[in-house]
């Protein structure tokens, strides 16, 4: 097969573009960014061979009419925007190109939260208790009976209200006591409104302090699947993932095992086709509940990326590109070696309440060494404006022991300088030197309970003009860097010495 004749189009931005492409171009395809109004100067658009305007990174139709006269073949979604659209996907596959992704009718049956819990207890995995509440043509007395028993028939208070559409914590609400619902309900339903287009809810048994672990599979879509381990994502803010690690922690034998085969069930079952991970909750006794499948590569892959050695992108590719003729890795072929670290780098300031940080990006410098990966979306001058999501990297460490994996990651923090926007760096520093996040004995509820009310010591934004304006460079123009050995504590990072 022609490769250098094949196009990929990244339908998505940043990090995960310039991810993307690298897989492409190691692949020997061509790559193909989008760049909306507003993105001309970001570095997915500067890094691509060819770049195509649109209107919108959600707009389907003008990305595939545009695609389509470049003469793209592959579509890869990334995630958020219109990953787990299914018309999108049936779009791109009418006109021809292949969608580097789960098969539509996947994505229609397992998008939704009911339905997936619904697939997920027919194939005897354990699922969260859970309630569907009826909302339609009742009355404010009928709807509140039916609410009521329905919290009841979810296991009772605390419950949580979750949103069949929902994604990003989006119509999430905690109900610890009956007087509380009534009001909860209507202020979930709205959100999950506005923000999905629909407004059903459903209940669940709030499970107190649990642990969020997923599992990263991967399907042919002709009922094989592999999973490539499971991952720890507990450290959470307001339940978006903040730290992530692969293996995890402190887990029964029995349970990986149960979480690894229950995730391969739905993958068979479902003739899942491409990368996606199958989430769990896991209470303090070793017991797993699914709560949903995320039809799609996910910002944390790298992590299962770090201890297998597989690149999941290329398989991705590999898979659209050879069909029936792709063979899938041996699940024995699926080795984990050592301890991986990922967090999340975001133009967001701690000071004041995680608000999003604007400006100009005047000098990075960026981790290196063994085991440090960085998967960047941003560049010098590139300017960060609150149009899109504020992410702009993902520090990754990979060491044989988790313990080292810990120091490696001080050292990539502590060598990391983001100057001219805010960011949520020290807060990353401050995590990756507490007691508790060393230890590793976390649960979805640490990040909320312990940082609550966080104050760095400046604002990012503080922070990063004193980087700027401090006599910063050596003779040569070069950065004065902490040559040091691993510093003790975070006092002494690099960005902190620079700030005294
Ligand atoms: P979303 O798709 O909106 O991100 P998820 O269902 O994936 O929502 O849940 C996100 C996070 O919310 C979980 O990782 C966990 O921290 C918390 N959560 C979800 N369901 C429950 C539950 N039943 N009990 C306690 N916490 C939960």
């Amino acid at each position: 097969m022609n490769r250098s004749s094949k196009k990929l189009l990244v339908a998505n931005r940043s990090e995960i573009a310039c991810r993307i492409f690298q897989a492409a171009q190691e692949m020997g395809l061509a790559t193909v960014a989008l760049c909306a109004p507003g993105d001309e100067n970001a570095k997915h658009v500067t890094e691509a061979q060819v770049v195509l305007p649109v209107p919108s990174y959600l707009d389907a139709d003008s990305i595939v009419r545009e695609a389509k006269k470049a003469g793209v073949d592959l579509i890869h979604p990334g995630y958020g925007f219109l990953s787990e659209r299914s018309h999108f996907v049936r779009a791109v596959e009418a006109a021809g190109m292949g969608f580097l992704g789960p098969k539509p009718e996947t994505m229609e049956a397992l998008g939704g939260k009911i339905a997936a819990k619904e697939i997920a207890e027919s194939l005897g995995i354990p699922t969260v208790p859970w309630a569907k509440i009826e909302m339609k043509s009742q009355s404010d007395d009928q709807l509140r009976l039916t609410a009521l028993s329905a919290a009841k028939q979810a296991g009772d208070y605390p419950v949580l209200i979750k949103a069949h559409a929902g994604g990003g914590g989006k119509g999430m609400r905690v109900v610890r006591q009956e007087s509380e619902l009534m009001e909860l309900l209507e202020s979930a339903g709205r959100e999950a409104q506005s923000s999905f287009g629909d407004g059903t809810l459903f209940f669940e048994k709030y499970i107190e302090g649990p642990r969020h672990i997923e599992v990263q599979v991967f399907g042919d879509g002709r009922g094989n699947g592999v999973h490539f381990f499971e991952r720890e994502c507990s450290l959470q803010r307001r339940h978006q993932k903040v730290w992530e690690e692969a293996p995890a922690l402190r887990l029964p034998e029995a349970t990986r095992q149960g979480l690894w085969e229950s995730s391969l069930k739905l993958v068979r079952a479902m003739n899942y086709r491409s990368a996606g991970t199958v989430e769990y909750l896991v209470d303090e006794k070793g017991n797993y509940y699914f709560i949903e499948m995320n039809t799609r590569l996910q910002v944390e892959h790298p992590v299962s990326e770090c201890i297998t050695g597989f690149d999941l992108v290329h398989e991705q590719i590999e898979l659209a590109l050879l069909g029936d003729a792709y063979a899938i890795p041996d699940q024995g072929a699926v080795q984990a070696q050592g301890h991986a670290i990922e967090v999340r780098v975001y133009s967001e300031d701690p000071a004041q309440e995680f608000r999003p940080c604007t400006g100009v990006v005047s000098h990075l410098v960026w981790p290196s060494g063994p085991g440090i990966r960085v998967d960047r979306g941003i560049e010098v001058s590139q300017e960060i404006g609150t149009l899109f999501d504020a992410m702009c990297a993902k520090i990754i460490v990979h060491a044989p022991t988790r313990a080292l994996a810990i120091k490696r990651m001080q050292y990539a923090l502590n060598q990391t300088l983001i100057a001219g926007v805010g960011t949520n760096l020290e807060y990353l520093t401050r995590l990756a030197y507490d007691p508790k996040v060393v230890s590793g004995v976390v649960t979805t509820k640490t990040l909320d309970q312990e940082y609550q009310g966080f104050k760095p010591e400046l604002s990012a934004f503080a922070a990063s003009v004193l980087t700027e304006v401090l006599p910063l460079s050596t003779g040569s123009g070069e950065f004065r860097r902490n040559t040091g050995s691993l510093q003790e504590s975070a006092q002494e990072s690099l960005w902190r010495t620079v700030k005294l």
